[in-house]
């Protein structure tokens, strides 16, 4: 059953209910000014259906910001699933899902988020043709991962040619923290360009392994964050920039693929004031959505697409970051500033 709620900021806001498999969830459109609102799946426990509901409202408005910034012809969307997914989820459930995504007829596009996998996503794909992120297929775009590394490293390159006048990260000192999907290859690439590393996580093996292919130096995952190094590169959780971890903060740069890294807006200005360039998290991080894009938009060959995208991506950050400085305020109001601007600029 597909409930259409009233909420002011969001175009559609549906309540997902199916007693047969158990569905809970919801799914909700922010925008579709720019294209079909598109953005992940996600399955996690939640407190009640008040915090799913908060949290889909909140992800599917960062996904109309991050697709705007890539830019994309896409508009931003989100679905939830209230569950925990190692014990809750079943193809029923994944099917119910697929459905009511089905309903939508095409203004939401769905793919893997928290709590999902390419299969999951194959399993909706029997319900639905509305959805991206498939392993297989004449357009599947498999893991986003390494795209998404592709995309940090290049923001990482625009901060440090304002920084340091020249985007060579040769030499240059990166502590990242989480090396999972996206962690892990943008340690490749950065090892690759010449930076020294030093990393963090609360997986023992993925520690291991990255000190072993990459001379990484194991950090402390509670003390990652106040590494001497050039660089700070979230790429685990949310929140880890707020008023406890900022004092501590030695990095000039802090740029990663975490989504949400600031606590709250005010952290933008807390990272300005103590002189460190905070590269906005969902413009660093767009490659994933790239590449998922050229699935819904069903690109071929993709690879120019894609690498045409990230450059735009990179210069884009280094305007966001000019402007910043000749401003004097926070890349992170630049950013979102400019995305407002887009988002006005399209007629109705
Ligand atoms: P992942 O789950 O594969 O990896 C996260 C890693 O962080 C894991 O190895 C985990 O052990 C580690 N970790 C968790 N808490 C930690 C902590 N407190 N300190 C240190 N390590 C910790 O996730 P991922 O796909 O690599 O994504 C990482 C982040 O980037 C997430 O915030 C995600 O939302 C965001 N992101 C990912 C993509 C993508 O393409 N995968 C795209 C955009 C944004």
């Amino acid at each position: 059953m597909l409930t259409r709620l009233a909420i002011s900021t969001h175009e559609e806001v549906y309540r997902v209910e199916d007693r047969e498999s158990g569905l809970r969830g919801f799914i909700a459109l922010h925008s579709t000014r720019l294209g079909p609102a598109a953005g992940g799946l996600r399955m996690r426990t939640y407190e009640g259906d008040d915090a799913a509901l908060e949290d889909v409202l909140n992800l599917s408005r960062g996904m109309s910001y991050k697709n705007a910034a890539a830019g994309l012809p896409l508009g931003g969307g989100k679905a939830v699933i209230l569950g925990d997914p190692d014990h809750a989820k079943t193809p029923a459930l994944l099917r119910a899902m697929g459905r009511a995504i089905n309903r939508l007829q095409g203004r939401y596009w769905t793919a893997e988020d928290m709590g999902m996998s390419p299969e999951d996503m194959a399993e909706l794909s029997r319900e639905t043709r509305f959805v991206a992120g498939l392993n297989s297929g004449t357009h599947a775009s498999g893991d986003p991962s390494p795209v998404t590394a592709r995309g940090v490293l290049g923001a990482m390159r625009a901060g440090a040619a304002q920084l340091w006048g020249t985007q060579n990260l040769s030499g240059r000192h990166v502590a990242v923290q989480g090396l999972g999907h996206v962690g892990w290859h943008l340690c490749h690439l950065l090892h690759e360009s010449g930076a020294k590393l030093s990393v963090a996580d609360m997986n023992p093996a993925h520690v291991a392994s990255t000190v072993r292919e990459y001379g990484a130096t194991m950090v402390d995952p509670r003390s990652i964050h106040a590494v001497d190094a050039d660089i700070f590169a979230p790429c685990a959780i949310g929140g880890v920039l707020n008023p406890r971890s900022i004092p501590e903060i030695r990095a000039r740069m802090v740029c990663g693929a975490a989504n949400n890294q600031l606590a709250s807006p005010e952290d933008a200005e807390r990272l300005r004031a103590r002189d460190i360039l905070y590269l906005p998290d969902y413009v660093a991080n767009g490659g994933g959505i790239v590449n998922v894009a050229a699935e819904i938009l069903r690109i071929a060959p993709r690879a120019p697409w894609v690498d045409e995208r990230l450059d735009a991506m990179q210069a884009r950050m280094a305007h966001i970051l000019a402007r910043a400085s000749g401003e004097g305020v926070s890349p992170a109001m630049i950013a979102d500033r400019l995305v407002e601007e887009q988002l006005l600029q399209v007629a109705v």
